[in-house]
């Protein structure tokens, strides 16, 4: 073993190269004759040890946008600063374009390995230097640990890589250490993966409506359109679970153009002053040609854009503030009202508010279940719709469950209201009967 260095060219110079020629560490060949030899020596004791996998978060954009030469900088830094830190008696190997691999000998168990992850990342945080500038990566690490994630180089690598797979699907600079737990996750999201294309391709994901209704007089406004999916062998899926696998797996706009087609051919029967309310996700929102599909899936079902009403969360806007600022503009220049959802979860909301234009804010469901229990509640959203009214913002309150929870909304001015004490989520067909429902009510008050 070499200590903390890269693995030395090999001397026979046959078979795959074992160093790589940009940063001088050794390849994936040589990773895996290294895991090879310390398997060997501890084959009659066989003490743990990790293989850690490394891969830099966003690397591509970096490499379009300054050039190759700096990415091959960066490349050369980063096997620097890993050559620096990693343990005693631990190898750096460059895998890959931007990944890297770390065989940790005396790392015997996962809370170890988490360690050491969270000092690469610290390590790796730092600024790069590429000459005329500086940039900041991160980087997402898998680890696996020697014989419970196998026993031969091979499967502790795939080990390793189902780790660093998940830790990146769980966006920048996460450490996953693997366990058959992980896998099994892992395996059951592939699952349902499939599963969920071909209900896609089959037609199978439903959309159902929640009634939204103004507080003072109860009458129904709109309906939020919300996703149902219920497969044959999974049973229901939430959509809280499967719009984010879709968006994670890069069909979110497949999902999302059924849905809001199907939603578009229910609401284009309603009374004019009735809106639909459609949900966008975060990775919708960094796409730049979101608002023309959007319209143009309205537009074949003949819905009024004026009178859809699109959600989206603050995470979604903060993900790239700019590009969602275009999005939004776009709709908005042909009378689509933007709503912020899950008001007060997020980290800034305050800020988001000014910076960005809405028509409306959807207050969260925590603060609403709080309302009865905790004086304080009353006054946080008090607030918010004292602020929204000076900027003139309308207010929905989500997740309404009770009668006095609907009250004391009503006494707090917020405008609107939706919850289980309104209605849940139904078909197309019962949506029809309760705006039928609303009309014959609103027609006996007068
Ligand atoms: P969301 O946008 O915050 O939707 C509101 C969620 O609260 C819905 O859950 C709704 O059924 C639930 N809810 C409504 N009233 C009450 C109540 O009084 N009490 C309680 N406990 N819950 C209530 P659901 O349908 O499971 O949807 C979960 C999330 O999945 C949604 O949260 C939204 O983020 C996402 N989602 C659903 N449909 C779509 C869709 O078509 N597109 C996208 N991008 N996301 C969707
Ligand atoms: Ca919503
Ligand atoms: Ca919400």
């Amino acid at each position: 073993m070499v200590g903390a260095t890269g693995t030395p060219p090999r001397a026979d110079g046959s078979g795959a190269p074992v160093t790589d020629r940009l940063t001088g560490l050794g390849t994936l060949e040589s990773l895996r004759e290294a895991i090879a030899c310390i398997a060997a020596e501890r084959a009659a004791d066989p003490a743990p040890f990790t293989v850690g996998l490394l891969n830099l978060d966003g690397f591509k954009p970096i490499n379009d946008l300054f050039g190759p030469q700096s990415g091959d900088d960066i490349l050369c830094q980063v096997a620097e600063r890993l050559l620096a830190c990693v343990p005693d008696g631990a190898s750096v190997m460059r895998t890959g374009g931007d990944e890297f691999a770390i065989l940790l000998p005396y790392v015997f168990e996962s809370r170890t390995a988490e360690k050491v992850g969270a000092m690469l990342k610290e390590v790796l945080s730092a600024p790069f230097d590429i000459g005329q500038s500086n940039v900041r990566l991160s980087a997402s690490a898998g680890f696996a640990i020697y014989p419970f994630a196998g026993s031969e180089a091979g499967d502790l690598i795939k080990s390793a890589a189902t780790a660093l797979y998940r830790s990146k699907r769980r966006g920048r600079a996460q450490i996953t250490v693997y366990s058959h737990e992980i896998a099994q996750e892992m395996r059951r999201a592939t699952q349902m993966e499939q599963a969920l294309r071909n209900a896609i391709i089959a037609n199978d994901i439903d959309v159902h409506f929640q009634p939204i209704v103004d507080l003072a007089s109860s009458e129904i406004v709109g309906f939020e359109a919300l996703a149902r999916w219920c497969d044959a062998d999974l049973g229901y899926v939430s959509p809280a679970c499967f719009v984010p696998l879709a968006e994670e797996r890069g069909f979110i706009d497949a999902l999302s153009e059924t849905l809001l087609r199907k939603a578009a051919e229910t609401a284009v029967s309603w009374p004019k002053n009735i809106f639909l309310s459609f949900n966008l996700s975060s990775a919708q929102l960094i796409d730049p040609s979101t608002a023309l599909n959007v319209l143009a899936i309205i537009n074949r079902v003949g819905l009024d854009p004026r009178r859809l009403d699109i959600e989206i969360t603050e995470t979604a806007v903060m993900a790239d503030a700019e590009m969602a600022g275009r999005v939004m503009t776009m709709l908005r220049n042909v009378g689509t009202r933007i709503s912020l959802d899950d008001f007060g979860t997020g980290q800034s909301s305050l800020g988001r508010l000014c910076d960005f234009t809405f028509d409306k804010v959807k207050v969260d469901r925590s603060f609403v279940s709080r309302l009865t229990a905790e004086r304080s509640t009353e006054h946080i959203v008090r607030a918010i719709v004292d602020m929204c009214d000076g900027m003139n913002l309308q207010v929905v309150a989500e997740g309404i469950e009770t009668a006095r929870e609907a009250e004391i909304l009503r006494k707090l001015g917020c405008g609107m209201g939706q919850g289980w004490h309104f209605g849940k989520a139904v078909d197309a067909v019962a949506a029809r009967r309760l705006i039928n429902e609303n009309a014959t009510r609103m027609l006996s008050l007068g």
